[in-house]
């Protein structure tokens, strides 16, 4: 292969395969470069891929890409030590597609590497990019771990949450444990049919769990649950600062929450098909690095751009890879590779869902990690007592039963402690829907 192109992009997960295959199809010369064997062999997320996104940039991907079950019930469980409390939303398909499907990152990232490769972009893989090659200010290539230097006239970097070149570059700095969490995942086979009655299930649709609480209780940390085709994927994800802090094992917390009596059962046989272990980033909006420079990029999860208050990432990853190519395109057609060209990539992130959700929820992680014990740890609790006590006919008379459960909380709280969280969830709320 010649070592010099148009674009190269470092990194074959949802955002450097998208960018990829927008580039080839406008015709521009494309190296994509992957560590991996294979594309998505070391991905791992949750999880889900929205189809409203991904179809704008896969149209009908679900005739042909590996989905697993249509996800038509969301989730969430409030978990106290023995018992839950679970809201459901159900949403039936009302068409040909779901709004959203599981699928497995090994298959789901072959298959969108494969949609760039037939629109021509050349893939690399089994080689890591070790080194940015740079023209006094400028970006100018990269250099692989086989000493191999491919040149280019603009480098992508979606190289994920670690994002060791961004680093090299000095647009990121190393990752403060509190922005970021340690998450790991099991995939466990189950029977098909076994899913589909224990979750309530039909032939192709599937259900997700968010888990607050049970052995993550009063921590910075919290659950999912995925069901795909024959397996269920079940994991956590743990602000490492509490980990560190707390001298807590993700490993411990998982098996934890396995053996919990409302997921137990749902888990029942299951045998351990992958276990994977990733980071996921947190610091939200505040900890986005500088995006774009001379020749350069930086796309998905190595800027940042994670939504994790709705799980959301593969779309951010996408969209951003999308924004960065299209700015690629214009580029390439001004013949200009400036910093001042690419900045309309920032243009592009500001103009879209991704800055303008993450400016919304800049706040949110941060002050629940701050009040972790009482926003995932003591209300959740109390919200299963005031369940128990709800659902529980004993006799007692039920005045005597609600002032005791009242009286509970101002034991266990001062009022001015009620009236600061009070406070700090409107607060909260306002900053999310008035901003
Ligand atoms: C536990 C968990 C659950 C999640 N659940 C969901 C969910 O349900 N839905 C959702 O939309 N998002 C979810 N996400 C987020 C989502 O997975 C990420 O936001 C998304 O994968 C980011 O895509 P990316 O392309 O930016 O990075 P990645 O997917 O990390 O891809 C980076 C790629 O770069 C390669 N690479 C790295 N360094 C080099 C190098 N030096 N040279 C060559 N190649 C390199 C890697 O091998 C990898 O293939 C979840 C994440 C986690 C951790």
């Amino acid at each position: 292969m010649n070592n010099s192109t148009d674009i190269i992009i470092i990194g074959a997960g949802p955002s450097g395969t998208a960018a990829a295959m927008i580039l080839a199809q406008a015709g521009k010369r494309v190296v994509l470069i992957e560590r991996g064997d294979f594309s998505g062999c070391k991905n791992m997320f949750g999880g889900a891929i929205y189809t409203t996104p991904t179809k704008e940039i896969y149209p009908e991907f679900w005739n042909t890409a590996p989905v697993e079950r249509g996800i038509i019930r969301h989730s969430y469980a409030l978990l106290g030590e023995l018992d839950g409390t679970t809201i459901s939303y159900d949403k039936q398909s009302s068409g040909e597609t779901y709004e959203a499907y599981s699928v497995t990152r090994a298959k789901w990232d072959r298959w969108c590497a494969q949609q760039a490769e037939e629109a021509g972009a050349v893939l690399v893989k089994e080689t890591l990019v070790k080194e940015i090659l740079k023209d006094g200010n400028r970006i100018i290539g990269v250099k692989t771990d086989t000493g191999e230097e491919f040149f280019s006239k603009i480098v992508i970097i979606a190289d994920g949450v670690n994002s060791i070149l961004a680093k090299q570059l000095g647009f990121r700095k190393d990752i403060k444990p509190e922005h970021v969490a340690l998450s790991i995942k099991e995939v466990l086979s189950i029977q098909k049919e076994a899913i589909e009655e224990r979750f309530n299930l039909s032939d192709k649709t599937g259900c997700t769990y968010t888990i607050i609480g049970g052995p993550m209780s009063g921590i910075t940390g919290m659950g999912f649950l995925y069901t795909g085709t024959n397996t269920v994927s079940i994991g956590v994800g743990v602000s490492l600062d509490d980990l560190q802090k707390n001298f807590l094992k993700p490993y411990d917390i998982l098996n934890e929450l396995k053996k919990h009596p409302i997921l137990s059962p749902l888990l029942k046989g299951a045998t351990l098909k992958e276990y994977s272990a990733h980071l996921i980033p947190e610091g939200g909006f505040k900890t986005i690095p500088k995006l774009y420079g001379n020749g350069v990029m930086i796309t998905g999860d190595a800027a940042m751009l994670v939504n994790n208050v709705h799980w959301e990432g593969t779309n951010l990853a996408m969209f951003s890879g999308k924004y960065a190519a299209e700015t690629a395109i214009e580029a390439l057609e001004k013949n200009d590779f400036s910093e001042n060209t690419l900045a309309l990539y920032e243009k592009k992130l500001k103009n879209s869902f991704i800055l303008k959700d993450m400016k919304t929820y800049e706040d949110v992680v941060p002050t629940i990690e701050k009040n972790a014990e009482a926003f995932l740890g003591y209300y959740p609790q109390k919200v299963n007592e005031f369940m128990d006590m709800f659902t529980t006919v004993d006799g007692i008379e039920k005045k005597t039963k609600y002032t005791g459960f009242i009286s509970s909380v101002f034991k266990e709280k001062t009022l001015p402690s009620l009236i600061k969280d009070g406070i700090k969830l409107v607060k909260l709320a306002a900053g999310v829907f008035v901003k």
